[in-house]
């Protein structure tokens, strides 16, 4: 089966005439005026796909314009405005007023306007179109990874995952982790703060959304390089406590979608300046790997120190 990025390929990538940097990164970067650039993107959450029948309309309502944030914050970008489409099977209030206030809250807490939208009758999906603003020629594209970079990831990768499998019922976490996993996976935090601070420290970053491993093949692919990632050096050690066993826990960390953690790369020299960043914003920042040379893939050094290639992809809707 065709995978979504191969239809995309095939059907939506005609050139364009008046954009900076289209399709294939999180976000376009458009220039409307000297100085600074326009970064526009888009995302959609489909019920039953996306979300669970039944979520908290608040906490769907934070998450639906949460998750473009992060694609904002992916291009070290700042958002400023958003636009919010809508389909709904009723007009039912209180879920309106509810979700309502949740999007109202996450846009108050990161200074975006709700400029627009759409609303129709359909099958409950909710798109946002974002836009936000970045210094010309200081965004962090997907592009910029070099052999020789460290990888690095944000946060807690893997908690969304879990958070998720409770809810469904395929998992049951310990006490000691569900509050965190649970809000992970409803309420993500999109990083913006720290993909401000990174614009002159990494060389490139996308947002985890469909998994660490599937994600960074993406940034993989538009840097022309390939890449290491150490088992040992994922950061499983506050999740590991609650007795969840180690292969749900790897599957989860490296696979897991939804974390909406930033993934980045930046030179071996940035090792200092990216631990007091990790300080200053109290967001701990883990080294898991290196970027190797064009042809060398996307390797996993086990924990016995052997690499394997790895053939673990990220989620996909259509494969
Ligand atoms: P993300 O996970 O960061 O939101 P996606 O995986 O959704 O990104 O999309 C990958 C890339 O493909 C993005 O650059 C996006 O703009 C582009 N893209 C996705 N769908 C379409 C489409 N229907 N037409 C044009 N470009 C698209
Ligand atoms: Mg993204």
């Amino acid at each position: 089966m065709t995978s979504e990025f191969e239809l995309i390929q095939r059907y939506f990538k005609r050139r364009t005439l008046h954009t900076d940097l289209d399709g294939g990164d999180d976000a376009a970067l458009i220039s409307l005026w000297p100085g600074s650039q326009l970064v526009v993107s888009t995302d959609m959450l489909v019920e039953g796909t996306h979300f669970l029948p039944g979520t908290d309309a608040r906490d769907l309502g934070w998450k639906t314009l949460a998750v473009n944030v992060s694609d904002l914050a992916a291009m070290a970008a700042e958002p400023r405005w958003a636009l919010l489409a809508m389909a709904l099977p009723e007009a039912d209030e209180d879920w309106l007023e509810a979700f309502s206030e949740g999007v109202y809250e996450c846009a108050a807490a990161f200074g975006v306007d709700l400029a627009g939208g759409d609303t129709t009758r359909g099958p409950r999906t909710l798109c946002v179109t974002i836009l936000g603003e970045v210094p010309h020629g200081r965004a962090v594209t997907r592009a910029g990874a070099r052999p020789g970079d460290e990888v690095w990831i944000s946060g807690q990768p893997g908690r969304a995952a879990l958070g998720l499998a409770h809810l469904r019922g395929t998992l049951r976490l310990p006490d000691t982790l569900r509050d965190a996993c649970i809000a992970a996976q409803q309420r993500p935090q999109p990083r913006v703060a720290l993909g401000l601070a990174l614009r002159d420290v990494a060389t490139a970053m996308l947002d985890v959304s469909d998994g660490l491993l599937g994600d960074l093949a993406h940034l993989l692919d538009q840097s022309g390089v390939g890449a290491c990632i150490v088992e040992n050096a994922l950061p499983v050690q506050h999740l590991a406590n609650g007795g969840v066993d180690p292969a749900t826990l790897r599957q989860a960390v490296l696979a897991g979608g939804d974390d909406y953690e930033l993934l980045f790369t930046a030179p071996r020299e940035a090792r200092e300046q990216i631990a007091s960043l990790s300080d200053r914003l109290a967001l701990p920042l883990h080294c898991i790997g290196h970027i190797l040379p064009a042809g060398s893939g996307l390797q996993l050094q086990t924990t016995d120190g052997r690499p394997v290639p790895t053939a673990c992809a990220g989620y996909d809707h259509f494969r």
